[in-house]
């Protein structure tokens, strides 16, 4: 949350500034900005002291004007923006110690589980990159990135396998990170201009032998008796995925 006002907007979480609650009089929650408005105008409007004493501190004496009181109405257009404003303030440090305990919760996580999960974003990366780059190159027809850019076994494989799924995704889902080592091993020279791009020094091989670290790892982690994943694998994965990540960035990004 930045301040941005739309996506406030759509929280759905409204208090009252003065007495904290969420219900107007008949016991429903709050429908927005205007229903805490209203229901702080109608409490300064029956001498509740509470809300005026909230009210005279953060809008001032305008709301003792007999313009302004005329109406609940007219009162509660003129309290909206402090309402607002304590509502979004109280909502980013509600975000903000949310961010914080899902941050303190990944940290404490198994090894096994960080592993899993950079294995995943590394896979989406992965996935991505080669996907962009032979679609890059092979520009004739609709599917030539797929029989051009990608070997025979894999093609079969993959239209296999979907034909044992009653999902039946696109073709290219069904590939494995391993299958994407061999995509790029045939597929060399598409690739080597990205790595250059980025100004990585990791060569073809090491490049390659990476993917299979992955999926050595991928493979212990995705077992039933998970062996522990070190640090340095932890790290590993990591830092390949952040390489990945850069690699598949578009260009001009
Ligand atoms: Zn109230």
């Amino acid at each position: 949350m930045s301040g941005d006002y739309s996506s406030f907007l759509s929280i759905t979480d409204w208090r009252c500034p003065a007495c904290n609650t969420n219900t107007n009089s008949l016991g429903n929650t709050f429908s927005g900005l205007t229903a805490v408005a209203l229901h702080v105008a109608g409490k300064i409007r029956t001498g509740d002291s509470n809300h005026k004493q909230w009210a005279s501190n953060i809008v001032g004496i305008s709301i003792y004007d007999p313009t302004v009181n005329k109406s609940i109405n007219t009162l509660a257009d003129e309290l909206q923006q402090a309402v607002l404003e304590h509502n979004r303030i109280r909502h980013e440090q509600l975000s903000a110690k949310i961010r914080e305990l899902v941050e303190a919760q990944l940290a404490t996580d198994e090894p096994h589980v960080r592993a899993y999960r950079h294995i995943k974003q590394l896979e989406t990366s992965l996935h991505e990159f080669v996907q962009d780059t032979l679609q890059e190159t092979f520009v004739g027809g609709n599917d030539s990135w797929w029989t051009d850019g990608i070997p025979l076994d894999i093609r079969k494989k993959c239209a296999n396998r979907r034909e044992e799924d009653t999902h039946r995704e696109e073709l290219y889902m069904y590939t494995d990170l391993i299958d994407l080592k061999s995509i790029i091993e045939k597929n060399w020279k598409l690739f080597e201009p990205k790595f250059r791009r980025i100004g990585t020094k990791i060569s073809k091989n090491e490049f390659l032998h990476d993917i299979d670290k992955s999926n050595d790892t991928r493979r212990r982690v995705m077992h039933p008796i998970r062996k522990d994943v070190t640090t340095d694998e932890l790290t590993f994965l990591k830092d390949f995925y952040n390489l990945v990540y850069r690699l598949a960035l578009p260009r001009n990004k």
